[in-house]
């Protein structure tokens, strides 16, 4: 059984606690038969099966309930567990709130209304933000949205989209004008279906996840499909980020729990030199190394959730060093993973092999481990010279 001692840290209530025991038997119980051969059905059954049994709520705010809000701990929680037990799973569920955190965090009610459906596991969402020549660069965006009529009109393309191809809607990001950079880009919520939008190439990468291009060709919206004010979608954009980013240091968590855990049990069920694996020093030392940075990547990502959930209007700083440490040291830990299970852990199949392929991304996407020390530097900077925390 995975550690789960940092539950009783000061971060959680009883409500994680038995959230954490709650979801973790569920996962073992639904989720452990779903096959990935067909990756776009998997991810449907994965968000079916997770809405009708109530897990999505955590994944975006109660369209019913003015008060209700994300609980970041809990997001963290439900991303370490899935990917503990299945990559696939995790993505699945971590994009139901990426795809939908504009609306959960700047949605008018009507807007808010597609909650009800990606929430009950009947919508699929995503977050379309990235472009053939805009991805860390994100003010460089070139696609444009036009006022035309009491309309918006939309050209360009988007890439690199998680759930392109299979979502019900999308969150898109373009650019109106208002001023150059990044200050002349708007948020849009758009339905699949919207005539102009079509999925130009389905992109394979090393790990299961539905990926596509997309094109928008004069794709024609009303302008109640605007989220929050013209001109303020890379605020939007940043605000979501700084939420779940400190969720995609969860899902590394979670792979790493499972590299350590699979670790320990091979080691000290295998024999080498007439002992057992485990009694080898250097081994051992591997070992005190993996459990270390697991310790420290659950406790920079706890503390980031911790302090969202407490009413930071930014945790910028606290996200990046979350995100940034807890995925580059999930790279090592299975690293060392593969290592210590010899030829069976570059086996294709193996429960390592498939840790090591499905880490990776993890590195790139919502910022890059670069782009992240660029925003922990800043912040440091930002910090020395004004005394501001975050
Ligand atoms: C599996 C996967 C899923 C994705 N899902 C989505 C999604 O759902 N929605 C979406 O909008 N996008 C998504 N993306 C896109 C992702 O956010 C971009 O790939 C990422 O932002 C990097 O952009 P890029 O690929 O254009 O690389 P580039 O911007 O060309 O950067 C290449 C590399 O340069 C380095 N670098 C970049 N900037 C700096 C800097 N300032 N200083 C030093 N080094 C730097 C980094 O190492 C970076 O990886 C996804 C990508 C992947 C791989």
């Amino acid at each position: 059984m995975a550690d789960r001692s940092f539950l009783n840290w000061p971060f959680f209530h009883d409500r994680h606690r038995d959230y954490y025991a709650r979801f973790d038997a569920w996962v073992g119980e639904n989720l452990a038969d779903i096959d990935h051969g067909d990756i776009d059905e998997s991810c449907r059954r994965i968000v079916a099966r997770l809405g009708e049994a109530g897990w999505l709520e955590a994944s975006a705010v109660d369209p019913d309930d003015p008060d209700s809000a994300i609980d970041v701990r809990t997001l963290c929680l439900s991303r370490e567990i899935l990917a503990r037990h299945d990559g696939l799973a995790d993505f699945a569920f971590a994009m139901q709130g990426l795809g939908t955190g504009a609306l959960s965090f700047f949605g008018t009610p009507q807007q808010q209304e597609w909650l009800r459906k990606t929430r009950g596991g009947e919508a699929l969402s995503a977050f379309a933000l990235s472009e053939p020549r805009s991805g860390s660069d994100v003010a460089n965006m070139e696609m444009t949205a036009t006022h035309d009529s009491g309309d918006y009109v939309l050209n360009g393309e988007k890439t690199w989209i998680s759930n392109g191809g299979i979502a019900d809607l999308y969150t898109v990001f373009a650019r109106t004008g208002e001023a150059p950079g990044a200050k002349g880009i708007s948020a849009f919520v758009v339905p699949a279906d919207t005539p102009g939008l079509q999925v130009a190439e389905r992109i394979n990468v090393i790990a299961p996840h539905p990926l596509a291009r997309l094109s928008f060709e004069n794709c024609r919206i009303p302008e109640s499909a605007l989220i929050g004010e013209s001109g303020s979608g890379f605020r939007i954009a940043m605000s979501v980020l700084d939420v779940f980013r400190s969720t995609v240091g969860a899902a590394a968590l979670g792979f790493a729990r499972r590299a350590l855990d699979e670790t320990v049990n091979r080691a000290a069920g295998r024999e080498l030199f007439g002992a057992p694996l485990f009694d080898l020093q250097m081994v051992q030392g591997h070992i005190a190394d993996m459990a270390l940075d697991v310790d420290a990547a659950a406790l920079l990502i706890y503390r980031a959730a911790w302090t969202k959930d407490m009413g930071a209007a930014r945790v910028t700083r606290e996200a990046a060093m979350a995100k940034l440490y807890a995925t580059d040291k999930a790279q090592e830990v299975i690293d060392k993973a593969v290592q210590i299970h010899g030829g069976d852990g570059v086996r294709s199949g193996h429960i390592v092999e498939s840790l090591y392929r499905n880490i990776r991304a993890l590195r790139i996407y919502e910022g890059a481990s670069d782009v992240q020390k660029i925003v922990i530097a800043r912040q440091a900077l930002a910090t020395a010279q004004t005394g501001a925390l975050s």
